[in-house]
């Protein structure tokens, strides 16, 4: 989710996910709250002697991870989820984990909302951030989302008319994008409880015993990224500087800045790592994070540079061979390097700022045109947008 705004509100969704009463239950109920088979499991993982994950399949939009250490007596978490109902079910599920070990802490790894809009849930106890992080999250309001929610029905209801009007395909592609996008979440009675304790740099815990340090990578994917390093499990919990088999999506940049913070990683020694989304993993995914890196921004400076806008450059690279050749064309959600593009074009022409709400909602209308001709030349890697039907309109 955007660093500066996003998102939404959503049809009652809850209905269709499953109570779960037992903790068997919970751990079975987590399959991916998007369309698609799960690509790996999700619930409670134990990442390392008393380091959990919790991992929400497939990691695309709100599919969000978290984090839990556990010391002796005092426990730690890392991150809330982007509801209050998904962060109960997670809660839920840890309690007998954390039962003589009380979450003591909450760290929130930066300001997506899919981060931290569960707070709630934990409210009363230390809440930290680093001082970019808040000065962001302060800025962010349920109502605004609400509005984009209201935006995408609106756009449903305009694409499903039977009429003909120009570019009708066009407005059934992004309302079935932007719609589906927001579908899984439930943003009635969020109740926003910012971070307590801020910090720039670096920050050492004691939690239960066991150190734990803080330390601030951003800005890159937004403007307060921290990652975790518990040094005696070998464990970094990366938060959204690492995107696991799903497309990373950079908000606030530089790329340069993302790939130093994916080297601070390497550098930490860490065995084995908890991304923002996706799966668990090691440090070779780490570095074909890099690799990504390596390629988008070079790649898309020269298209900038040649006098192309930043949607054809998208076009290009997404739709281009080289996404494919380098194994990137896999990841889930190829269309959001239209973000990260746009991204690079503004620090190339010296303009970065943060997004306001209208600009990501721009974003989000662009990524679900570009995305509805992906699955035409990759098959499963993305969600059809659109009906036949619709696009039939469109190109007649
Ligand atoms: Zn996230």
């Amino acid at each position: 989710m955007s660093s500066g705004a996003v998102v939404c509100e959503s049809a009652p969704a809850t209905t269709s996910r499953p109570e779960a009463t037992t903790l068997e239950d919970l751990a079975l109920a987590v399959t991916p709250l998007h369309p698609g088979a799960p690509r790996f499991e999700g619930g409670l993982s134990e990442v390392a002697p008393g380091v959990h994950a919790w991992l929400q399949p497939n990691g695309l939009l709100g599919e969000s991870n978290a984090g839990l250490v556990i010391g002796d007596g005092a426990s730690l978490l890392v991150d809330t989820l982007w509801d209050p109902h998904l962060t109960r079910r997670m809660l839920a599920a840890i309690a007998p984990l954390t039962a003589n070990a009380p979450i003591e802490t909450l760290v929130n790894t930066h300001s997506d909302g899919d981060h931290w809009w569960g707070n709630q849930e934990l409210d009363g106890i230390q809440i930290l951030a680093t001082k970019a992080a808040a000065a962001v999250m302060g800025a962010q309001s349920p109502a605004e989302m609400k509005r984009f929610g209201a935006l995408a029905r609106a756009l449903r209801l305009a694409g499903s008319l039977p009429l003909p009007y120009p570019r009708r395909g066009d407005v059934a592609t992004i309302a079935a994008y932007a719609g589906e996008a927001l579908r899984p979440f439930s943003f009635d009675g969020i109740r926003l409880v910012p971070p307590t304790r801020t910090f720039s740099g670096e920050l050492e815990l004691d939690v239960g015993g066991r150190q734990v340090r803080l330390i601030e990578v951003g800005p890159a994917h937004t403007p307060g990224d921290l990652v975790v390093w518990v040094p005696d499990a070998e464990v970094a919990i990366a938060a959204d500087i690492l995107f696991i088999g799903v497309t990373p999506i950079m908000w606030a940049g530089p790329v340069e800045g993302w790939i130093a913070a994916l080297e601070l990683l390497l550098e930490l020694g860490a065995k084995r790592f908890v991304p923002g989304h996706g799966p668990i993993c090691g440090p070779g995914e780490v570095q074909r994070l890099i690799d990504y890196w390596r390629w988008l921004g070079p790649a898309a400076r020269t298209h900038l540079g040649a006098g192309r806008s930043v949607a054809e450059t998208a076009r290009g690279l997404v739709l281009g061979d080289e996404i494919d050749e380098r194994g990137f064309a896999d990841w889930l959600g190829p269309e959001r390097a239209l973000v990260s593009i746009g991204t690079i074009d503004a620090h190339r022409r010296g303009a970065a700022k943060l997004r306001g709400p209208r600009e990501v909602i721009d974003a989000f209308f662009r990524m679900a045109l570009l995305a509805r001709d992906i699955p035409t030349r990759q098959g499963a890697a993305t969600v059809e947008t659109t009906t036949p039907s619709a696009r039939q309109t469109e190109t007649a």
